[in-house]
């Protein structure tokens, strides 16, 4: 038997997360919805910090400390930068 390609799994839990965010494409879907369908796929994770955690610019400084930061995890923790990878003006 070979053994599995871990880039198999990550292909599956971004395949399940992008079929969920497909499937509400008729309702309301918040940043917070998005969030928390990536926690539940394994594509973020949440970090308790209790100041900003990033220089300029930090989102969690807007709500206050202590709180749980929203970062990218597993397949997307290894992928380049969106922003750039689109060319976001
Ligand atoms: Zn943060």
């Amino acid at each position: 038997m070979q053994p599995t390609d871990p880039r198999d799994a990550q292909i599956a839990a971004l395949r399940a997360f992008a079929n969920e965010v497909v499937d509400c494409h008729t309702g309301t879907l918040e940043g917070c919805d998005i969030e928390e369908m990536a926690v539940k796929h394994g594509l973020m994770e949440t970090v308790t910090v209790t100041g900003p955690c990033c220089e300029d610019a930090c989102v969690c400084a807007e709500f206050g400390f202590p709180m749980d930061c929203y970062r990218k995890a597993g397949a997307l923790a290894a992928a380049p930068d969106a922003k750039q990878e689109v060319g976001n003006e």
